[in-house]
C-alpha cells in the first residue's frame, strides 16, 4: 500500500506511536521512529520492524522540545528515505496539578512537546509533500482536544491547540493532495496506563476492576479502554485513498466520552 513512501512518527518508542509505526510498516512504508527510552530496547524494536515487515526503519533521537533537532529528524527522513510522505505527530507528556500550583517548566515542556513540535515537523514536511504531490498528516490529539478535565491545564490547552493547528493547515494545503486530521482517543491501554494500576490499587485500597472502571474509565461510557491497534488502524484508514476527502477533521475514538 505504501511501497516507497516514508512515514515519520514522533514519540514512537512506545505505546500508540509504536503501534502506528508497526501498522504502517506492515503496509510497506519505510519508517522513522523517534522518542526516548532504553537504547537497547529501541534498537531491538527498530530491527524488529525491519525484519518483520521488510522495510527500512531509522531511529531519530530528536528531542521534541528542540526545534533544530526536529529539523534534523525531517532532514534524516529526506536524505536517507527520500521524503516525508506520512507525518504523525504523536509525542506527548502529561502533568497534573491545580493551575495555581502548576510548575511553569512543566507548562513550557507540555506546550513544546504536545503542540509546538507539530508546528515544526509540519512546516518542514509540507514542502516535501508538495513536491511529491501527496501527503498525509495525522496529529494524535485526545478527548482533551474537545473537553477539559480539572488539573490538566497545559495538556488540555496543548490538545485544543493541536485541533486548531490541524484545521488551519488542512485549509492551507487542501488543494495539494495533502490531508491533515486529528485523532482524539479516550483512555488507551498503553504501558503507561497499565503501570499506574498496581500503585492506584494500593494507594486507594481498590481492586483492579474498581481502579479501571471507577477511576481510569470514569469518563468513558463503554468502560473499555481503546486499544493501540484500534488507533493505529484508524490512522491507516486516514492514510488510504478512501480517506482522501477527509481533512481538517477532529475525530473521536473515545468510547463515547465526548458524547456526554
Ligand atoms: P507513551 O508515554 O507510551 O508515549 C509517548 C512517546 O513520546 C514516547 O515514545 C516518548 O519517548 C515520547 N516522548 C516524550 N517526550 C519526548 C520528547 N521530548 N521528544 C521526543 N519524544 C518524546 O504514551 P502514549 O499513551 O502512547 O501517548 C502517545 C500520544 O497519545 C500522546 O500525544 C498522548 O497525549 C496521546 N494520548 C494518549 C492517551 C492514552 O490514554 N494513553 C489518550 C489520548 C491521547
Amino acid at each position: 500500500m505504501f511501497e516507497g513512501k516514508t512515514a515519520v512518527i514522533t514519540g514512537s518508542t512506545s505505546g500508540i506511536g509504536l503501534a502506528y509505526a508497526r501498522k504502517l510498516a506492515e503496509h510497506k512504508a519505510n519508517i522513522v521512529i523517534n522518542g526516548f527510552g532504553d537504547s537497547e530496547d529501541i534498537e531491538k524494536e527498530r530491527v524488529s520492524i525491519e525484519r518483520d515487515f521488510g522495510v527500512k526503519c531509522l531511529y531519530s533521537n530528536a528531542d521534541m522540545t528542540k526545534p533544530d533537532e526536529i529539523e534534523g529528524m525531517i532532514e534524516l527522513a529526506k536524505n536517507q528515505l527520500n521524503s516525508v510522505d506520512i507525518l504523525i505527530n504523536n509525542a506527548g507528556i502529561q502533568h497534573v496539578d491545580p493551575v495555581e500550583d502548576f510548575p511553569a517548566d512543566k507548562w513550557d515542556a507540555i506546550l513544546a512537546i504536545n503542540l509546538s513540535s507539530a508546528f515544526h515537523t509540519i512546516r518542514h514536511s509540507i514542502p516535501l509533500m508538495k513536491q511529491a504531490g501527496w501527503g498525509r498528516i495525522i496529529n494524535t490529539a485526545s478527548a482533551h482536544a474537545l473537553v477539559a478535565s480539572p488539573f490538566k491545564a497545559a495538556y488540555v490547552s496543548a490538545k485544543h491547540g493541536i485541533a486548531g493547528l490541524t484545521k488551519t493547515v488542512a485549509l492551507e494545503v487542501a488543494r495539494d493532495n495533502i490531508t491533515v486530521n486529528a485523532i482524539c482517543p479516550g483512555y488507551v491501554w498503553t504501558p503507561l496506563v497499565e503501570q499506574q494500576i498496581p500503585d492506584t490499587m494500593k494507594a486507594r485500597g481498590l481492586t483492579e476492576e474498581q481502579v479501571k472502571n471507577d477511576i481510569l474509565l470514569s469518563a468513558q461510557p463503554t468502560k473499555e479502554f481503546v486499544t493501540v491497534d484500534q488507533v493505529a488502524s484508524f490512522a491507516l484508514f486516514l492514510c488510504s485513498d478512501a480517506a482522501s476527502s477527509m481533512t481538517g477533521a477532529i475525530l473521536s475514538m473515545d468510547g463515547g466520552w465526548t458524547a456526554a
